[in-house]
């Protein structure tokens, strides 16, 4: 069997970091096995991440315009329904098919696929339950640790799946609820917030911290707080979650002041714990190994995804940096280019981050308060959809395209986006500082008109100069 046979790389986990290490290893010509525990591949991403909230978000979306903008732009329908079922359904193909198609990847490029759930018994040994109920033992020269996140849990608060909920669960709600509230104004709490808002949730989203996203520039987190406070959804902030209590008729939260303070009970059918992920090593058997951790469980590694066990490697979640599906792959890819003896990079600061809520908000590179916190002279470009002409044609023009570049070379530090498909725009400007461009390169690059894209030229154009159509 596969499991007696050396490989030269074992990777435990399927999903985005550990799938796309197997297919590089293996297209680099390394005998590569996969092991994987949940019974198909893409992890946490593919199976109750980022492609069903993603197909929830635009089949909710289109209900959304359905019911308020089709009318303003000439298309009459009847009256417009939810048929959740369907709706539920037509995420779970999408889900089904992704994982079926890496599947194939896996058979195309000769990755051997074990499911089960893997233990680590050397560093050059795996023994794996399979989900067939046997136990075998798999070789490698190199492991590669993807085995990636988990919810993270609050104390107190029981995760029942059905009224109080993770974010798998707030992805096969069986009804509409009437009123939800979201623990952490994350990006996973706005985009699922976002969802069940628009399928007619009252939704409201508390936080501890003063903000939402706060990863995000603070300006464009303020337009952006104002369009989703527009879409109804309530915000309390600085405020914390003390007490839960479930009952037949619902869930009554108990809200105190983050600094402390007189409490307050918020009524709901629904919650959704959102606060975080925490990397998941159950099981694997690092303690064992002495594979070094920091505090927040998190496996520590060098550039080359090195762990202080020799032959043993991690990436994706489970080690420090964004916990983000297009994190992890680059990660797999370099540590595998690396066990090839080659040369892997990637470069953390050019990680681009999308919120997937409408209009989207998308960034690469620096907000203005880590520029200014540096302490580099800048100047600031921007320049709002309001003035661009696809989305003015389009009755979508709410948001903003906010570029800072460093004064005296005129080189991109960051740039910010809110608009309906910024994770698709944003990625002109990453490959802009990518490249170390400055605003006037992309000023006068040729941009196709009519498009959003060319929001982002004219907010180049007034990072060092005048933009034309405002
Ligand atoms: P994971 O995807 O978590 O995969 C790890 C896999 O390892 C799992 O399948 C697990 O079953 C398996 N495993 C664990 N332990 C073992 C073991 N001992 N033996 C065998 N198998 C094991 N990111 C984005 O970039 N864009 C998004 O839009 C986005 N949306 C998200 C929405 C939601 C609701 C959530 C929860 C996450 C979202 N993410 C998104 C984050 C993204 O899903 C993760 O960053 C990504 O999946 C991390 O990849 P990974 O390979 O490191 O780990």
């Amino acid at each position: 069997t596969s499991g007696s046979d050396e490989n030269d790389v074992v990777v435990i986990g399927g999903g985005p970091g550990g799938y796309v290490a197997a297919i590089k290893a293996a297209q680099l010509g390394l005998k590569t096995t996969c092991i994987e525990k949940r019974g198909t591949l893409g992890g946490t991403c593919l199976n109750v991440g980022c492609i069903p909230s993603k197909a929830l978000l635009h089949s909710s979306h289109m209900y959304h315009e359905a019911k308020h903008s089709f009318a303003s732009h000439g298309v009459k329908v009847g009256s417009v329904e939810v048929d959740l079922p369907a709706m539920l359904g037509q995420k779970d193909k999408a889900v089904s098919n992704l994982t079926r198609g890496i599947e194939g990847l896996f058979k195309k490029n000769k990755v051997t696929y074990v499911k089960g759930y893997g233990k680590l018994i050397s560093s050059s040994e795996v023994s794996v339950e399979t989900l067939d109920g046997e136990n075998t033992v798999v070789k490698g020269k190199n492991i590669i640790i993807a085995t990636g996140s988990d919810v993270r849990s609050l104390p107190g608060i029981t995760i029942d799946e059905k009224k109080i909920v993770s974010s798998t669960g707030a992805l096969s709600l069986s009804e509409v609820p009437k009123r939800l509230v979201v623990i952490g104004a994350g990006y996973i709490g706005l985009e699922m917030g976002s969802v069940w808002g628009r399928l007619g949730s009252e939704v409201t989203v508390v936080e501890f911290g003063p903000d939402i996203v706060p990863t995000m520039d603070g300006e464009v987190r303020k337009s952006f707080k104002r369009v989703l406070e527009k879409q109804k959804m309530k915000f309390k902030l600085e405020t914390k979650v003390v007490g839960v209590e479930t009952s037949d008729t619902g869930v009554k939260l108990t809200l105190e002041p983050a600094a402390g303070g007189e409490q307050t009970i918020l009524e709901t059918d629904v919650v959704l714990v959102s606060a975080g992920r925490v990397p998941f090593t159950a099981g694997l058997g690092l303690d064992k190994l002495g594979v070094e951790m920091d505090k927040a469980g998190r496996i520590l590694v060098d550039h080359k995804f090195t762990t202080n066990v020799p032959g043993i490697f991690a990436i994706g979640d489970v080690i420090p940096g964004p916990m983000l599906a297009h994190k992890a792959e680059e990660d797999g890819v370099a540590c595998v280019e690396f066990i090839a003896g080659k040369e892997g990079h990637v470069d953390y600061d050019l990680v681009p981050g999308v919120v997937y809520t409408h209009p989207e908000v998308a960034s690469v590179g620096k907000t203005e308060e880590q520029v200014k916190a540096l302490g580099v002279d800048y100047r600031v470009g921007k320049f709002p959809f309001m003035a661009n002409s696809r989305a003015k044609a389009i009755d979508d023009a709410e948001g903003i395209v906010k570029i800072i570049a460093e004064k005296e070379s005129d080189r991109i530090l960051g740039v910010h986006i809110m608009s309906p498909n910024a994770g698709e725009l944003i990625h002109e400007a990453v490959l802009a500082v990518h490249y170390g461009a400055s605003s006037e390169d992309i000023a006068r690059t040729c941009h196709a008109h009519p498009t959003m894209s060319e929001a982002l030229k004219e907010a180049a154009m007034a990072t060092y100069d005048k933009p034309i159509h405002i």
